[in-house]
């Protein structure tokens, strides 16, 4: 048996305590905050989107970063193991859209509740209001933590699960980056992901409030396109979030010239620009003397309207007949290509998740140890691995939590 400390109580802590206590060791799970799984708490707008029950090849498809490392952890604890556990723990739960999986309750609390009766069954002890300020170690293997309150604790192993820098309020404030580095680690820069974005353009401001439905967005950075997907995004005062934006913001990262990226949103597409020429010439044919302004409401919700006459260098005042073909085929272009320019990320305080962490290559993916120091494991957000929305970065958290518990020795 051996003593295990596992630093913070979100999902990848929860999990890897309950995991290495299910193998026989003594487990002492570490807390800063008054209650466990804080962040847990907000998660999918309070209901917790616990993990997408998806199959394993979507799984790894939603993967942003470092997919091949998180092979080992996904066949040691998948999708259908986890919501097992957390069924035969007392939580039933339901698969709703896009294989988005969440307790029938729609309580994220009651993910906690559930692994609460877990940890008191396997005998977890649990100490909140208790911050670790370092990871002890001698000749290369772990000896304990030093909490910031100058105590010493022992211990044969500990797992940092200490999360990222994403909603610092919820106690996830980047500890084990630092603790990480003492032996060496390297960090990958941390960046906010599955942030809203700011835009430079100032006619976003009038659009604020506004949700585009069935659209495309397009994100290139100089001429290569970095990201598409076809939803929802809305419009705030700052610039646009919503699912299409969040999800976008995960590849800011990739582009390497910051001034040169741009969203492109595809307003109409299921119309081809033929297509959207004809209707636009149809509508145009029933209303010839009428102004352009009170015309468009048809094709764009009615905020939209002054923006669209604008970037297609219309006045609002001008007679349906008297629009040009030039500027009609500005129309069609705005419509397909409404650009706008991506002045950068929000910040961690409105960021999903972090991108970045401890480096992969220096963690044995087959088990979460360190390659540094003996008994120093890691898991969940604090590592180099993140994914879209829908469920899968939890998923990320209680599979490497899991790997990492069952592997101490
Ligand atoms: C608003 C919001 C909604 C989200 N919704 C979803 C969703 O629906 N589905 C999904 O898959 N993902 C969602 N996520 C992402 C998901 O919450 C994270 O991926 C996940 O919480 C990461 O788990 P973790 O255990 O690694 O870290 P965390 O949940 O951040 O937990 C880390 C814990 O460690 C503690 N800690 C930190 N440092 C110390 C220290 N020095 N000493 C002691 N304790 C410490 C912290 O207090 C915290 O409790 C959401 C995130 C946010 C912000």
């Amino acid at each position: 048996m051996s003593r295990v400390i596992v630093i913070g109580g979100g999902p990848a802590g929860m999990m890897a305590a309950v995991a290495a206590a299910q193998k026989g060791h003594r487990v002492l799970l570490l807390e800063k905050n008054e209650k466990l799984g804080k962040k847990l708490y907000i998660t999918g707008k309070g209901r917790c989107n616990v993990t997408n029950a998806c199959e394993k090849d979507k799984f790894f498809e939603n993967i942003v970063s470092n997919p091949k490392f998180l092979y080992s952890a996904f066949y040691d604890c998948d999708n259908l193991r986890l919501m097992e556990m957390i069924q035969n723990a007392g939580c039933p739960l339901k698969v709703e859209r896009g294989e988005r999986v969440f307790p029938v309750s729609d309580h994220a609390s009651d993910i906690t509740a559930a692994f609460q009766r877990l940890l008191k069954e396997k005998g977890v002890q649990v100490r909140f209001h208790t911050t670790v300020r370092d990871v002890t170690a001698k000749d290369g293997q772990v000896t304990g933590v030093r909490l910031t309150d100058g105590d010493m604790l022992e211990a044969d192993a500990v797992v940092a699960a200490t999360g990222g820098l994403s909603y610092p309020s919820t106690g996830s404030t980047g500890d084990g980056y630092r603790m990480a580095q003492i032996f060496g680690h390297t960090v990958r820069e941390c960046v906010p992901a599955l942030v809203p974005v700011e835009i430079r353009e100032a006619w976003c401001k009038s659009l604020q409030g506004l949700s585009l439905k069935n659209v495309t967005l397009t994100m290139t950075c100089g001429k290569k396109q970095v990201y598409q997907g076809f939803g929802e995004m809305l419009f705030t005062h700052f610039g646009v979030s919503g699912p299409l934006v969040l999800s976008a913001s995960s590849y800011y990262g990739r582009c390497k010239d910051k001034e040169s990226i741009w969203f492109t949103i595809d307003l109409k597409p299921a119309l081809s620009v033929e297509m959207l020429d004809k209707r636009l010439l149809r509508e145009f044919e029933e209303n010839r003397n009428r102004q352009i302004k009170n015309v468009l409401g048809r094709l764009y919700p009615a905020k939209l309207v002054p923006v669209m006459i604008m970037v297609s260098g219309l006045s609002g005042e001008q007679k349906v007949n008297e629009v040009t073909r030039q500027q009609r085929q500005c129309l069609v272009e705005a419509t397909k290509r409404l650009s706008m320019q991506v002045k950068g990320l929000r910040g961690f305080e409105e960021a999903v998740i972090t991108q970045g962490g401890v480096t992969v290559k220096e963690v044995n993916p087959s088990t979460m140890e360190s390659k540094q120091v003996k008994g120093l494991y890691f898991a969940g957000e604090v590592l180099d691995v993140d994914a879209m929305t829908g469920g899968f970065n939890l998923q990320i958290a209680w599979s490497t939590g899991h790997l990492a518990g069952t592997s101490i020795p």
